[in-house]
């Protein structure tokens, strides 16, 4: 659930004095009750004492099961195991959001190491014999939701290695806690290693007006850019100068490089012996044995195809290019990995005639938050309310409520805008796990979107709007998914490679005018997005799908060989430029470490694939739906019946199935890569 994106401005614009404002008095510190670890004095020492709470209650409901007298039932003992287990989860989702959003280091410091207490108290019950053995001897349920649950609680404890002799389980316990350890070494490294590039005014020509605006130069004439993505992806887009765009490129591409070499064969090496421990082959055997893909064979006949789906569209996108940069530069061979995405946007405007900058007014983030949240609600059918007085980790936080008619469903907390030591990401995160009669599901999303600061529209580009639904649509998964009757059913506990189905859905919303028109108005004059300039933008949206595929192929296969090569041995650099080659027609830069910065591997490991199969289930999804009404037709609320309100009571296959009538393929998915290809088309039945 995290993601790279493409905001325009610069992070860093915290409002101080609402800062000062906002920290609370120490002499009031009170002990943290509440359902969240924020709701009394937000320091350290109250996330410390909410943590403990939480861990303590999670023992008292494992000694309750362990206590209780005669035959296993799911009474007296999948119920407190649940209790447990998702005392445990609300624990460490609050500790992993406050190491990302934390308003002071001493905060993030304290909220790191608690996201290390707790993931090792998870490895604990999963690796706890007489719990297992005490849910094993429960009766199968009548229940088919209850059934799926158990059935996958003793699959994951199988997989934990609990029926292993107490030296291995001690091993095992010893290597989690190091792939815990090492995990949050490698994203703090990322997190922490901000590049500075100095260069002179007049290199910043092509770059628009708010960047050169937020980027003024001193008194020399010079400008810092850093490798925060904001900086990146401007200057790689737009700016006119090769030897600026190759600069950062090699200082954004070298972020945590090389202090994340040693760091990530570690984790690997760790993540090898524990798959070996366990009677696998190879670490991606092992994640992938729970998930949909089942296995890595299967994910090498899924990748193959859609290889063949993507790459000859894919050439033909990229021969355009090259043959439109050869007009301008005749002595080009190939376009350079670092110049792809400035060629590209040329080609957008002179192709299309779409400048990405032109929409820019159209989408002032504060119409957007409410674009998202209005979109949202009428398709799944629930209603979004702001609420206020909440307590939050910052004053720039907001806060809504989720209704379904008069029920509530959960609260939501939007913390939306870069800020100083902000986790620089975009992500939806679980703040509570949800179940029924017991607690809410809360969740938010944490990102760095444009704006923020008093004055500042918040100007976002298209791509960053979709962003924002993306995001959404995880949210609403965990928000309807987390209503069942145990916190162990909600959607954050599915398959994890079915979790960018949902989101990679909504996406598709955002590229329907019906949808759009409604919020999409110009922040000076409040005229709607012309429908020839939406035309047109989306006419150059669908150029470059299939390229953009197949780089989805190079990360895979970064994903996926570093899980199945012997740690020891790899060569990082020579392994990216392999893949990368593989899979891109555009020059590979030395210097360039970018799996030194990929998050992914800590979080997906070897499961990248993970987007490329759920978009592949989220178009074949979006074809569902009636093109000619979106929001308004029934299978909206078929789908919210079907695919979000099972959370994980019901395995993804089945959740597809249901809701297709069938197993998924890959018609919608080629239709969707082959649109450019018949724009004309496209332009004509996507206005309405
Ligand atoms: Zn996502």
């Amino acid at each position: 659930m995290r993601h790279r994106s493409t905001p325009q401005r610069a992070p860093g614009l915290v409002a101080l004095l609402a800062l000062a404002a906002w920290l609370p008095a120490l002499a009031a510190a009170a002990p943290a009750a509440g359902a969240h670890a924020w709701d009394g004095t937000g320091t350290p020492a109250e996330l410390d004492a909410w943590v403990q709470q939480r861990l303590q209650g999670a023992d008292a409901a494992l000694a309750r099961l362990l206590a209780a007298k005669g035959p296993r039932s799911i009474e007296n003992t999948l119920q407190p195991y649940d209790e447990a287990f998702g005392a445990i989860v609300d624990a460490i989702c609050q500790s992993q959001v406050l190491y990302g959003v934390g308003a002071s280091k001493e905060l993030r410091d304290k909220a790191q190491a608690l996201s290390e207490t707790t993931q090792s108290a998870l490895t604990a019950l999963n690796l706890n014999q007489p719990v297992y053995k005490a849910l094993s001897a429960i009766p199968a349920p009548a229940d088919p939701g209850v059934r799926h649950y158990l059935e996958r609680t003793l699959l994951e404890y199988r997989l934990a290695g609990v029926d292993k002799d107490d030296a291995t389980r001690a091993k095992i316990k010893q290597l989690q806690d190091k792939i815990t350890e090492r995990s949050l070494v490698f994203n703090r490294n990322v997190h922490d290693d901000v590049r500075k590039v100095v260069v002179d005014q007049a290199q910043l020509e092509g770059l628009p007006p708010d960047f050169l605006a937020s980027h003024k130069p001193d008194a020399k004439g010079q400008v810092t850019i850093t490798s925060d993505p904001p900086d990146t992806s401007a200057v790689l887009k737009f700016a006119n100068s090769a030897p600026l765009r190759k600069q950062l490129f090699l200082a954004a591409h070298a972020v945590a490089f090389p202090a994340n070499t040693e760091v990530l064969r570690g984790l690997l090496t760790a993540r090898e012996q524990l798959a070996h421990l366990l009677g696998y082959a190879t670490w991606a055997d092992y994640a992938m044995a729970d998930q949909m893909m089942g296995s890595p064979a299967k994910l090498a006949a899924f990748v193959a195809k859609v290889d063949e789906a993507s790459r000859e569209p894919g050439a033909r996108e990229d021969a355009a290019l090259l043959a439109f940069a050869r007009e301008r530069e005749p002595a080009l061979q190939k376009i350079s990995a670092q110049d792809a995405r400035y060629w590209q946007e040329q080609y957008r405007r002179a192709k299309f005639n779409f400048d990405s900058q032109s929409v820019r007014p159209y989408f002032p983030y504060a119409a957007v938050e409410k674009g998202v949240l209005d979109t949202a609600s009428k398709l799944f059918h629930v209603q979004i309310r702001p609420v206020a007085g909440l307590r939050t980790w910052h004053p720039s936080v907001t806060t809504y409520e989720v209704f379904d008619g008069s029920t509530k469903l959960g609260t939501i907390y939007l913390d939306m805008h870069p800020r100083e030591g902000k986790d620089k990401w975009f992500s939806t995160q679980p703040l509570t796990a949800g179940a029924r009669g017991r607690e809410l599901p809360d969740g938010a999303l944490v990102c760095n979107f444009p704006g923020g600061a008093p004055g500042d529209p918040g100007l976002m580009q298209y791509g960053d709007v979709v962003v924002f639904l993306h995001e959404f649509g995880h949210l609403m998964h965990h928000l309807i998914g987390g209503q069942n009757r145990y916190a162990g059913q909600g959607s954050f506990n599915i398959e994890g490679d079915f979790i960018e189905a949902p989101s990679q859905m909504l996406e598709e919303f955002f590229h329907d005018y019906g949808v759009l028109a409604p919020f999409a108005h110009h922040y000076q004059s409040g005229a709607v997005l012309p429908q020839e300039l939406y035309l047109r933008m989306t006419r150059a949206d669908t150029y470059g799908r299939a390229s953009d595929q197949q780089r989805q192929l190079i990360y895979t296969a970064m994903s996926l060989d570093t899980h199945r090569l012997e740690a020891a041995g790899i060569d990082f650099d020579a392994l990216w430029r392999k893949d990368f080659e593989h899979y891109s027609s555009a020059a590979y830069l030395p210097g360039d470490h970018f799996w030194a910065a990929m998050t992914h591997l800590t979080g997906y490991s070897s499961n990248y694939y993970t987007y490329v199969l759920d978009k592949v289930i989220a178009l074949d999804f979006f074809a569902q739906f009636d093109a000619k009404n979106l929001l308004d037709g029934p299978a909206g609320m078929r789908y919210r019946q079907a695919v979000l309100a099972p959370g994980g009571s019901k395995p993804a296959e089945q959740l597809v199935r249901d809701f297709l009538g069938r197993d998924t393929n890959l018609d919608a998915y080629r239709g969707w890569m082959l649109a450019e290809f018949a724009t004309d088309a496209t332009a004509s039945s996507s206005a309405h």
